[in-house]
């Protein structure tokens, strides 16, 4: 490929909206452009690295023995009334409405489109357990898109689905996806993390979510130095050391101390009870406050927290709930719960609950509370003593260290959860009706190209890891408009590279060499091998590896074997 003929609009300043290195670096290199808010155009440059993420997932989805397919992208209301999601799922939802005014939505996941297509056409335990998979464009109203691809509202996903007899089949396609996922992140050259996660909105099992280690992560990760033990603690971001104060929150959004219901509570807060996923009681400067924590969005427990302005900030012991509530601290499952749960009233109150899966706080041991899920009560206790270096609490003779993540891939057992709202049933030997368990297993696929130059990149530009790198090779012709010496030396070396399997882009631009320089740094290319007059002089081509600044003169013979 030439430069001079590729549509690759580069710019030289940064541009204003952008906070990020990657949706900087993405934008200035003419990787992709912005249509509206969280829309984005995919031009060339961008499209390359695009391809190369799907083409490795999609090796090691086949690999694994999933099977590709691609559903509608707009998908019938019913579905999401069946399974319950259509009132669940709040504003993310986009909603829309045909010329006969019939009401569908745009898909953010697939759960229900998927189970309806296997619940016609699978009967038997025979035909499972059967793995489908997709890539395909998700759109979900995000709150607050931001950070170019990071956080996009119409985003590239690879969601998969699994469907099982018995739990022991689920449990083995899980560990296949879970080390699938192991290697589409090895092979994408990223430093990840497997962490144990929260089941949240979508309910279930177990499940894992896949983060690549980037400072600029919205998540917050807590892993054992010493053992496998690795968790998201979303809460846990406003304690990461030398971090700068978190914004403070709209005053609509402060909670307000004072235990009342939760309708009463989201009310002034003006919040919908739709999209409350969990309640917690906390004592803020030793008086009770109910907050309400949504889904996936800011009104997260550390902002929450931070907003009340504290001087001492502990979750609520359950005597201290149960005093403040007059009522015992209990559980109420998901099915039976009100929307206006209130907590005073003759309903079991709560310390923690949550809403989609009904997690049972005495169970779990404060298991579905984002921080402190796995943390001992006592370590919980005090929200604000939990630092890294603390015991961990699995093999207790390791220390906790924290890093911030970004979520690229999520793995779920889901069990019966839209399997059993939608009636998907096979016979069994005995020929019994039952009901399936499934699993499913998202990618980011967009979001992986921004958390990869969030991870590899210099005050120059891009460092692309090799997989994802859209040419592998850049040569930059010097002079080439005036020199036809350089001109065919560097046009034979492309077509030479091309020939061995080597992605190329020329710049055979008019260009100065330190634009031609600057843009091969910011659009990241590993290799870059200069031709110009002055060495093919000495008969050699000069070569720089991105990550080095050192120029090496080399033969053909020797730049092949570098760039292996
Ligand atoms: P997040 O916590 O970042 O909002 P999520 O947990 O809501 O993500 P999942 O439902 O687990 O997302 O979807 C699977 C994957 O899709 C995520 O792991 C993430 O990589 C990607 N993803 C989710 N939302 C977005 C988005 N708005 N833009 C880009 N990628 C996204
Ligand atoms: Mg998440
Ligand atoms: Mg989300
Ligand atoms: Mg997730």
């Amino acid at each position: 490929m030439r430069a001079s003929q590729l549509f690759m609009p580069t710019l030289k300043e940064t541009p204003a909206e952008a906070e990020l290195v990657s949706h900087q670096l993405l934008l200035r290199g003419g990787f992709i452009r912005r249509l509206a808010s969280g829309l984005y155009t995919w031009l060339p440059l961008g499209l390359r690295v695009l391809r190369k993420v799907e083409r490795i997932v999609r090796e090691e989805m086949d690999r694994c023995g999933a099977q590709e397919v691609l559903m509608p992208v707009v998908q019938p209301a019913e579905l999401w009334q069946e399974s319950g999601r259509w009132e669940q799922y709040g504003p993310e939802l986009l909603r829309i409405h045909d010329r006969h005014d019939r009401e569908f939505c745009l898909g953010p996941t697939h759960e229900e489109v998927v189970t309806d297509l296997l619940r016609r056409e699978i009967h038997s335990y025979r035909q499972l357990p059967i793995n489908v998979y997709q890539i395909q464009t998700k759109f979900r109203d995000e709150i607050r898109p931001r950070f170019g691809l990071m956080r996009g509202r119409e985003f590239v996903m690879k969601d998969a689905y699994s469907f099982h007899l018995e739990a022991a089949s689920l449990e083995s396609t899980y560990e296949a996806m879970f080390a699938a996922y192991t290697r589409i992140f090895t092979r994408l050259g990223l430093d990840f993390r497997a962490v144990e996660a929260d089941t949240g909105a979508i309910g279930g099992k177990r499940s894992h979510e896949f983060h690549v280690l980037a400072d600029s992560g919205e998540d917050a990760i807590v892993f054992c130095h010493h053992c496998d033990y690795a968790a998201n603690l979303e809460l846990a971001q406003s304690r990461l050391p030398d971090e700068a104060p978190e914004a403070p929150l709209p005053a609509e959004q402060v909670p307000t101390p004072g235990i009342r219901s939760v309708a009463a509570q989201a009310e002034m807060l003006k919040i919908s009870t739709a999209r409350i996923v969990k309640t917690v009681l906390v004592m803020a400067d030793e008086k009770p406050v109910l907050l309400l924590l949504r889904g996936d969005d800011e009104l997260n427990l550390v902002k929450a927290t931070n907003a009340l302005a504290a001087k001492s900030l502990r979750l609520a012991s359950q005597e201290e709930t149960e005093e403040a509530c007059g009522v015992p601290v209990g559980f109420i499952g998901p099915k039976d719960l009100p929307r206006d749960l209130p907590i005073l009233a003759d309903h079991h109150a709560l310390t923690v609950q949550n809403f989609s899966t009904g997690a049972n706080v005495a169970d779990l041991h404060w298991i579905n509370l984002h921080w402190g899920r796995d943390l001992p009560l006592a370590a919980a206790a005090d929200l604000r003593s939990v630092r890294a270096g603390e015991p961990c609490p699995r093999c207790a003779s390791g220390t906790l260290g924290i890093r911030r993540g970004i979520e690229v891939g999520h793995v779920f057992q889901l069990g019966e959860r839209y399997s059993k709202a939608m009636n998907m049933t096979v016979l069994d030997e005995t020929g019994r009706d039952r009901t399936v368990t499934t699993g499913c297993y998202g990618i980011g696929v967009s979001r992986v190209v921004a958390a990869a130059v969030e991870q590899h990149f210099d005050d120059r530009g891009i460092l692309w890891p090799r997989a994802l790198a859209p040419f592998t090779v850049g040569i930059v012709a010097i002079n080439g408009r005036k020199s036809p010496d350089v001109a065919a030396a560097a046009e034979l070396l492309h077509n030479q590279l091309e020939a061995a399997g080597y992605a190329v882009l020329l710049d055979d631009r008019d260009e100065r060499p330190g634009v031609q320089f600057a843009t091969m740094d910011l659009i990241g290319l590993p290799h870059r091998v200069v031709v110009s007059d002055k060495v093919l002089a000495q008969g050699v081509f000069e070569y720089r590896d991105r990550r080095g600044t050192d120029n090496v003169h080399l033969s053909y013979e020797e730049l092949l074997t570098q760039l292996k």
